[in-house]
């Protein structure tokens, strides 16, 4: 429908800047972009293209964040999408959706004069999961599909296509996946360190008022084992505390109570899905 369109045409301005720590991640698929962008050399001097990016680690870690920053330090247009939007019933239907979301990415990049496009796709698992013992599934023909339209792409197509998948479970892909010429290059997208932390603290603080005696370097050291989304929510809750004390300003102690609620909150998800 239009509102998927909407969705996948909006336009993405975000920037490695405003991706907190993952130093390695960034700098790793910033060389892996260099490829895309040095399309030429790379050809001239026979090196295979890069066709598939695989980013590993756990949930809310920014895995999304530099694919969309990928596509803006590649001046491409990004196509995003999710495993799960490829599992249907109905045979066939997945694989069609994968035809769809190549030719809306060539569609798009000759639309917006765009020489690549990067195709993100979320939850990379969920269509290429290992095929145990033969066994058949019904989106087989989906996978099958993916490695197809992956084959097809060559070098001196316009627009050069870029896939970037993301997953927490690696060691569920099919080799098929991640044979060379597929997604054969992997970034490790970990949880932040206590650095990495406190960057992205300060960059979803940007918008908040933050007293003067509160102290990110110390809700850093407090939110071991946080992801950035969490981290996220950390700053969001903090402010809402801060109004609940009819405060204009979020003090130190918004940001300790968040950090409970957060650790709380995600056991309690746990819990209730056992
Ligand atoms: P999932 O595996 O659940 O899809 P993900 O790794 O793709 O997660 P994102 O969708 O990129 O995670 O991140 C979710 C939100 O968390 C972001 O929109 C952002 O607000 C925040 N966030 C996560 N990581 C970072 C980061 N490194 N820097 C800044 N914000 C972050």
């Amino acid at each position: 429908g239009t509102d998927r369109k909407r969705k996948k045409t909006s336009p993405q301005k975000l920037t490695f800047e405003q991706i907190g720590g993952q130093d390695n991640a960034k700098q790793e698929l910033m060389e892996a972009l260099d490829f895309l962008i040095k399309h030429e050399e790379i050809r001239e001097l026979g090196i295979r293209p890069l066709k598939g990016i695989l980013l590993t680690g756990p949930p809310g870690t920014g895995k999304t964040l530099l694919a969309k920053a990928a596509a803006h330090y590649t001046d491409s247009v990004f196509v995003g999408s999710s495993g799960s939007e490829f599992v249907e019933m109905y045979v066939g239907v997945g694989a069609g959706r994968i035809r769809e979301l190549f030719r809306d990415a060539r569609s798009r990049a000759a639309k917006e004069n765009k020489q690549s496009a990067i195709i993100f796709i979320d939850e990379i698992d969920v269509i290429g999961g290992k095929r145990e013992g033969g066994q058949q599934r019904e989106y087989d023909q989906t996978l099958n599909q993916l490695l197809t339209e992956m084959d097809g792409i060559y070098s001196s197509d316009s627009p050069r296509i870029l896939l970037i998948a993301a997953t927490n479970r690696k060691e569920m892909l099919d080799s098929a996946l991640l044979r060379p010429g597929r997604f054969d290059r992997h970034i490790q997208v970990d949880l932040p360190d206590k650095k990495g932390r406190k960057h992205i603290l300060e960059l979803h603080a940007k918008n908040k008022p933050l007293h003067d005696e509160a102290d990110l370097g110390k809700i850093a050291e407090e939110s071991y084992g946080f992801s950035g989304a969490q981290l996220e929510s950390v700053m969001n809750e903090a402010a809402i505390y801060a109004m609940r004390d009819g405060l204009k300003e979020i003090e130190q102690r918004h940001l300790s109570m968040s950090i409970d609620k957060v650790m709380m909150g995600e056991r309690t998800d746990r819990e209730s899905t056992l």
